[in-house]
């Protein structure tokens, strides 16, 4: 017998989560079973609605509280994923492999700075991988970021990024060093939205799908933009990576890690 029972005490966690959702979730704000289909009024509730549920440490479960976190464990993170799912609720619209990455890489000041609003909801992140010359061959990125002071100035556009969501800022890697051999010469970037220079444009692909194009000219960001070291970016994009390839860096609820192959 393969069955993971709950605990009663887990049992109780669910009917907690059960109970507000049925109390602050109206019918016409559940999540459409297209995302092309959630409308602007649709998207600000979720919003706004993510920042309560932060609070009760339900946005993002299994991260730390002292970065804004819920400090709870995978089985409540599973619990919770369950009944938003049954109650069409959706749960955060950042690209989460973000979050690793900043913990993994990030040093205490850029955690509070660049993680903390992530997980408390007052922000929303996309990656910012995709060149338009092609994206599978990631390590061969053109866009340039250089050195000028403390600060950094970046040049170069992407393609396919974010989604139908709205975001505040933008993570990913742009070359620092085009001298040094590839996987070490990236630095892995935080590119807040908006930005002086950067051109966010709409790009609507024929699947449906709501896509950016963004092109950056001459965007400055301060020092602390950049996540670890400057010609580190490859290694902190493959923790970026890893949770990519592996889940999203969530727990998953049981019902699908019990119907998994
Ligand atoms: C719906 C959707 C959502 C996306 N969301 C995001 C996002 O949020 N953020 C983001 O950054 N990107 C996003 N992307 C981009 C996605 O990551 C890229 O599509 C992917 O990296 C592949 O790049 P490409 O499409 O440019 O293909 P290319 O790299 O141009 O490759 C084209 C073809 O050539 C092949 N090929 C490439 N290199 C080689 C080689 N060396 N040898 C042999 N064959 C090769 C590929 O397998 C492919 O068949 C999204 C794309 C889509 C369609």
């Amino acid at each position: 017998d393969f069955a993971l029972p709950y605990t009663e005490e887990q049992e109780k966690f669910r009917g907690e989560v059960r109970t507000w959702l049925e109390e602050n979730i109206p019918e016409e704000m559940k999540e459409p079973v297209d995302q092309a289909h959630f409308t602007e009024e649709q998207y600000w509730f979720w919003r706004e609605k993510h920042k309560e549920m932060a609070v009760l440490g339900w946005l993002y479960p299994t991260y730390p509280k002292e970065y804004g976190g819920g400090g709870l464990t995978g089985d409540h993170e599973a619990i919770i994923d369950e009944e938003f799912k049954r109650a069409g609720a959706v749960r955060g619209f950042s690209s989460t492999m973000v979050f690793p990455t900043i913990m993994v890489w990030g040093t205490e000041e850029q955690k509070q700075k660049y993680l903390r609003p992530l997980l408390t909801g007052e922000k929303v992140t996309w990656q910012k991988l995709t060149e338009p010359k092609g994206g599978a061959d990631l390590a061969d990125y053109q866009s340039r970021a250089v050195r000028d002071g403390d600060d950094w100035i970046l040049n170069g556009s992407n393609v396919f990024i974010g989604g139908y969501e709205d975001a505040e800022m933008m993570v990913g890697p742009l070359l620092t060093d085009p001298d040094a051999p590839r996987h070490r010469n990236l630095g892995y970037f935080v590119i807040d939205i908006p930005s002086a220079g950067l051109d966010v444009k709409e790009m609507n692909l024929l699947g449906g799908a709501r896509k950016r194009a963004i092109f950056m000219d001459n965007v400055r960001v301060s020092g602390d933009h950049l996540i670890g070291g400057e010609t580190q970016g490859w290694q902190v994009l493959g923790t970026h990576l890893e949770f990519e390839h592996g889940g999203g860096g969530r727990a998953f609820p049981r019902e699908i890690s019990n119907t998994d192959p």
